[in-house]
């Protein structure tokens, strides 16, 4: 008996609406229609609130060590699906199967799930002195909806699902309308192990999130995307004061001091600002070098960049691939235009071949541009990097704590001392010292500023999803 497991075309039609129904899902490579998504309506998301909300007890009434198991089993499943998986992640996000892409975020998925239910919470004695003795436990919150976005569509998911389950709480996801195979795909292996009504899924445009977040018996919402819609989710909390967590990407800086050695660094500065064609949160946005050194590490950093491949993501061959879709590919097409317009000198890329079939747009690299350049201070989620040339690190300093964004930064030095007396003056959430972006899921991570707010992934993660109690007595 064939299995959804057992290929990319069986996985595709376990989540496949009846012939003849839904909207067409296009590969954002070809253009090529390659699947069909049946849309929820708010009705299926009050049904599905209703069906994790009347789950929770018993998910949260069964031990730890059990819940823990289950984790490992979906775990599991996702290698047994790996590579189903990663074609549906790959045909419908663009991103190739090759390289730190499709297959690399099926990995990252076990890998999430498995260090999620090892990560050890014991009860922490707060108190004891012979007279108090109090203790902080942490409890589940109940319902968390998890809202994802398209650029990593199953990992981020599983930060979202992972910690929420382990915690005894049980969850609706909404894939973003872009990815929403992948997020379905990933959730229907998930649940080959994962006990009815634990996790729920309801599909569709932003009005789905929207009442996600509007429901009452929405407990905690885990969301990952634009500072706009975080905003707006905010705002709309006030109602039933759900707790919130805000994963909301941002601007981030890297700043080369005058001692790095540029040829050591290329690769490293290459993956950070272009991981998954640049459209990742925490990726390396503007990258700001010093003078001394800044025509060398442009030249070698465009070295690297020419020579990854580019294309269709079934093509073992290639490491970078389309932007997911028209609403990115015009912002990136936006900024590099007002960059040109503004006398950058566009070293690399920069022209796409706008009759080509889907959003391929080249890798770019922007030298010599203005700190108040829209590419610098907007996010441009894609791959086109501007290096800004400085004199004084003080002044880098200042222009990369300027922008409302704090996900990410990265400080790239020979002398990891006087890196890291430089990280501690940059505001944001993570600052890596000779890499960009370098996730781990033992290592807590989350934003600042305009980023948004709360921890994801080790001790803090779990903590993040649950309930502290104070035991006093
Ligand atoms: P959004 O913030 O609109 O989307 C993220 C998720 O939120 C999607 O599932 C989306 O649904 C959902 N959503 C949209 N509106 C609401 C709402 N009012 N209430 C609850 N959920 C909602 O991101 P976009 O896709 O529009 O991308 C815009 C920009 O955001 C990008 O250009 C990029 O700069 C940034 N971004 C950052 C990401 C990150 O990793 N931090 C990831 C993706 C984008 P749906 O998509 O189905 O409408």
């Amino acid at each position: 008996m064939t299995t959804m497991t057992d290929s990319y075309e069986a996985l595709l039609a376990a989540i496949t609406p009846p012939t003849g129904t839904g909207r067409e899902v296009r590969d954002p490579a070809t253009g090529e229609v390659l699947g069909r998504v049946a849309d929820s309506i708010t009705a299926d998301v009050a049904a599905a609130i209703a069906t994790a909300k009347a789950a929770q007890p018993a998910w949260a009434a069964r031990s730890d060590e059990e819940r823990r198991a289950i984790l490992h089993k979906a775990a599991d499943a996702i290698e047994r699906a790996a590579e189903p998986l990663a074609l549906v992640l790959s045909r419908e996000q663009g991103k190739p199967l090759n390289g730190p892409n499709a297959r690399f975020e099926i990995g990252a998925c076990v890998a999430w799930l498995r260090n999620t239910a090892d990560t050890p919470l014991p009860v922490d004695v707060l108190v004891d002195d012979g007279t108090t003795y109090a203790e902080l436990h942490y409890r589940p919150v109940g319902v968390v909806g998890a809202i994802a976005p398209w650029n990593w569509p199953m990992m981020i998911a599983i930060w979202q699902i992972a910690p929420s389950l382990r915690m005894g709480n049980t969850v609706v996801a909404k894939p973003s309308e872009h990815t929403t195979l992948s997020g379905l795909a990933l959730i229907a292996i998930l649940n080959q192990e994962l006990p009815a009504g634990v996790l729920n899924v309801v599909t569709g445009a932003g009005e789905i999130g929207a009442a996600i977040t509007t429901d009452p018996d929405i407990d905690k919402i885990m969301f990952t995307g634009s500072t706009a819609t975080g905003k707006s989710i905010v705002a709309a909390s006030a109602g039933n004061l759900p707790r919130v967590t805000l994963e909301l990407g941002g601007n981030d800086a890297g700043i080369v001091l005058p001692d790095a050695d540029p040829t050591a660094i290329a690769e490293g500065l290459f993956w950070g600002a272009f991981i998954n064609t640049g459209q990742t949160c925490a990726a390396l946005k503007r990258l700001y070098v010093h003078d001394s050194i800044y025509d060398e590490v442009v030249n070698v950093l465009t070295d690297v960049a020419a020579k990854m491949p580019m294309g269709i993501g079934l093509d073992e061959q290639n490491v970078l691939g389309p932007l997911q879709n028209q609403m990115q590919f015009d912002i990136v097409d936006r900024l590099v235009e007002s960059a040109k317009a503004s006398g950058a000198r566009v070293v690399l890329g920069g022209e796409p071949d706008r009759d080509a079939p889907g959003y391929f747009y080249p890798t770019t690299i922007v030298a010599d541009i203005h700190h108040a350049d829209p590419l610098v201070v907007e996010e441009q989620f894609g791959p086109a990097l501007p290096v800004i040339r400085y004199h004084s690190v003080d002044d880098a300093i200042a222009h990369a704590n300027a922008l409302d964004a704090g996900l990410g930064a990265s400080v790239w030095s020979s002398d990891r001392a006087k890196a890291r007396d430089v990280a501690a003056r940059i505001q944001a959430g993570t600052v890596w010292i000779n890499s960009h972006g370098t996730i781990d899921p033992r290592i807590p991570f989350g934003g600042v500023k305009g980023s948004g707010y709360g921890l994801e992934f080790a001790a803090e993660g779990l903590k993040n999803v649950a309930l502290p109690q104070v035991i006093n007595g």
